[in-house]
């Protein structure tokens, strides 16, 4: 039996504040939600009121309002560990967003267990920031980067991924789900991939998993897992690594500063336990508790339901946009692998014109190479138009969606 509920889209929009106004004249479609999404009265009303009432630096002070901001700091960790079913909140490292969080992986595997002619696997599907960091460990440490390919429709190629793994991989770095085709990449039966032919530490990217679709830490079976909560209905600023505790035991700390030490002598200092030994300084105290209400706000709709909503309209969108002369979607062609990113390519119209025309009709969408350079490369194209979805939006929005394209591709072809 399906006990999923559907999603009351209109109480859900009645929640968005910003969705409520006019661009030029015509109501707002908000498509850019891989870049970032918008944040409900019950987040902005719960950053406000820790500043309102509740704010001081953490961890240090006997006062009451210390007290309270630990209380809210150390509470929002533990609500995001439950939101994730991690183990303990012990495996929630604060970051600034996924950016951070991939870089602190890289940073500390790299100190910690890779070296000269160690290899490290990511693919041709990954945002830059689970790129790059990468590739200045590799840089750093003399280790060689190794790239997944990806199949001609945007997924990633498992015989590749297993012709790579051996001896020396030392990590697999990969996304959940990629933000420039959409596709849901298998990772946990990748886990088994890896676990079977490798010792590889097994990161994943989940800028684009956590805000989507529902999570368990064990279930996916990596060993790091990166998000951001801007994302995921949450404010800018703040994100999370989580980890197995056990590696985040053996991983050396990320920055010097405050709130990270055990002791301080003058020529050397010692660290003190994971989260903490990974967050120097003040930290984004007012970002948790934003991250918190906006994980509060997801579980009470229910992770199952929002992915479903999402299916649903980008089977709409699917069909609608398909049916546009010339047009070509990149990404799976079952809706079941593939989350609510929807980047597409027609032909005579170059995608930066189409998403400027679409701009003029109200419809945000982003074009361009979506930060990730590779997927392009791989499709040969210089850019695509992404349409992307999330929980407030209505199949009404997917059918502007389909007409303001066919006016824009009429327009370009005139
Ligand atoms: N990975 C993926 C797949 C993303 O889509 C993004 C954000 N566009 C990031 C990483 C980086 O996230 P942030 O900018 O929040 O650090």
């Amino acid at each position: 039996m399906d006990t999923v509920a559907a999603l009351d889209v209109a109480a859900v929009r009645a929640d968005f504040p910003i969705l409520d106004q006019r661009v030029d004249g015509k109501p707002l479609v908000y498509l850019d939600n891989a870049a970032s999404s918008q944040k409900p009265r019950q987040v902005i009303e719960a950053i406000s009121a820790y500043y309102m009432t509740d704010h001081a630096n953490v961890h240090r002070g006997v006062h009451e309002l210390a007290r309270r901001a630990t209380e809210a700091y150390e509470g929002a960790r533990e609500r995001i560990a439950r939101w994730a079913n991690a183990e303990s909140a012990d495996e929630i490292v604060w970051t600034r967003g996924a950016s951070e969080a991939l870089n602190l992986a890289a940073f500390t595997l790299g100190q910690s267990r890779v070296g000269a002619g160690d290899e490290i696997v990511v693919s041709d599907m990954e945002h830059h920031s689970n790129l790059v960091p990468w590739q200045l460990l590799a840089a750093r440490n003399g280790a060689v980067l190794r790239h997944v390919e990806l199949t001609s429709d945007g997924r990633l190629d498992l015989d590749s991924l297993a012709s790579l793994l051996g001896p020396r991989t030392r990590v697999v770095a990969l996304p959940h789900v990629s933000n420039a085709l959409g596709t849901i990449n298998p990772v946990a039966r990748i886990g088994r991939m890896v676990r079977e032919k490798s010792s590889a530490a097994y990161v994943l990217d989940g800028a684009q998993g956590a805000p989507h679709l529902p999570l368990d830490m064990a279930e996916l079976g990596c060993d790091l897992y990166a998000f951001s909560a801007h994302k995921m209905c949450g404010p800018t600023g703040i994100g999370a690594l989580w980890g197995r505790s056990a590696l985040l035991a053996e991983l050396p700390p990320y920055q010097g500063g405050g709130e990270m030490i055990a002791h301080v002598y003058r020529d050397h200092s010692t660290w003190t336990t994971p989260p903490h030994k990974f967050e120097a300084g003040t930290p984004n105290i007012a970002g948790a508790v934003g991250m918190q209400a906006a994980a509060e706000y997801l579980d009470d709709l229910g992770m199952a339901a929002v992915h479903r909503h999402e299916s649903s309209l980008v089977g709409r969108a699917l069909a609608l946009l398909s049916e546009v002369d010339g047009l070509r979607i990149l990404g799976p062609t079952a809706p079941e692998d593939r989350a609510g990113v929807i980047p597409f390519v027609v032909d005579d119209a170059p995608a930066q014109d189409i998403a400027t025309i679409l701009d003029a009709e109200g419809i945000a969408v982003r074009a361009g190479h979506h930060c990730a350079q590779l997927v392009l490369d791989r499709f040969g194209l210089p850019a695509t138009v992404r349409a992307s979805f999330y929980l407030y939006n209505t199949p009404d929005e997917v059918d502007r969606l389909a007409e303001g394209v066919r006016l824009a591709v009429s327009m370009l072809r005139q």
